[in-house]
């Protein structure tokens, strides 16, 4: 009986642990591509860590194009990179 306890212990233990992996497989891609969009990557991470292919489907749904912007040399703020004209300052690129 011991034995079988042991057993059905360590098929739990991979099986969390697999379902662990499998959380993170979704979570960390999803919270590192919503936070180069600029978006809440916790947030974003942790709905992807409970709701799998859910959370990851409601990403690609919902996310802001990818953060692509340069540092204007005379103001300092961040201005999309194909800018002509900084919209802060004005500075010709
Ligand atoms: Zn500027």
């Amino acid at each position: 009986m011991a034995v079988q306890n042991d057993t059905q212990w360590i098929s739990f233990a991979i099986f969390a642990v697999v379902m662990l992996g499998i959380s993170l497989a979704f979570a960390v891609p999803t919270g590192v591509s919503a936070s180069k969009r600029g978006m809440n990557a916790l947030g974003w991470g942790a709905l992807a860590f409970f709701t799998w292919l859910m959370g990851l489907l409601l990403f690609l749904l919902c996310k802001n194009p990818v953060i692509d912007d340069v540092v204007c040399v005379k103001c300092g703020n961040r201005i999309p990179k194909n800018h002509v004209y900084c919209p802060f300052c004005g500075y010709k690129e």
